[in-house]
């Protein structure tokens, strides 16, 4: 079974996805990773990649997805896998089909995680750090004591409404265009409501996944 991931900053995505493979039993395959594997490893996709990076360029599309192509090929892919990051634009989810088509592979389900924006706007601006020790809390407010040090709790720069907005425009600016594709070409779209218990939201797409 193959799933592609995607999920609204702020639901969960990255907490649901190894339950996920862990109750599929297939792993997960980012692109930030498998890109770091093949540059250390030096293969000629991993070359050409370093080339682009140190000319500053962005790595091509097709680089990407041979690389992806190479790892989907090794052993423990077999059954499966969750690809986290892999298809952000068209082109992509193109470039992904035409890929795993030459496998003789598809795509099963496409997964998206979605939470009301104004959720994710209380439960990211409900997030401070220690200005001093960066202990991580939620639910305190801006300036109040860190338990740990004394230190000020703050809110970081990514945390505050505004920033929170702006991702979550980018990101229904970008994703949407890419559901809308696979909709349009047979795929199976699954939106999941991320709001609740995290084991919840896992049963939640984990049936959504099954019902055909
Ligand atoms: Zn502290």
């Amino acid at each position: 079974m193959i799933i592609v991931l995607f999920g609204k900053p702020g639901a969960g995505k990255g907490t649901q996805a190894p339950l996920l493979a862990h109750e599929l039993d297939v792993p997960t395959l980012a692109t930030g990773d498998v890109l770091r594997a093949a540059l250390r490893a030096g293969t000629r996709l991993g070359l050409e990649a370093k080339g682009c990076m140190e000319r500053g360029e962005l790595v091509p599309d097709s680089v990407i997805l041979g690389i992806v192509g190479e790892e989907l090929c090794q052993p423990q892919y077999a059954r499966g896998v969750i690809l986290d990051g892999v298809v952000r634009t068209v082109p992509q989810a193109e470039g992904l089909d035409a890929m795993l088509a030459g496998h003789r592979r598809r795509v099963d389900a496409v997964l998206a995680f979605d939470i009301d924006n104004d959720e994710i706007v209380r439960r990211l601006s409900g997030r401070t750090v220690c200005e001093n020790c960066q202990t991580p809390y939620t639910g305190r407010a801006v300036g109040s004591v860190c338990d740990k040090c004394g230190g000020a709790l703050m809110r970081r720069k990514d945390d505050e409404p505004d920033a929170i907005r702006t991702r979550l425009r980018v990101y229904d600016e970008q994703t949407a265009p890419v559901l809308a594709w696979y909709r349009e070409h047979g795929g199976k779209v699954v939106v999941v409501d991320a709001v609740g218990e995290v084991a919840d939201v896992t049963a939640r797409a984990l049936a959504a996944l099954d019902s055909r």
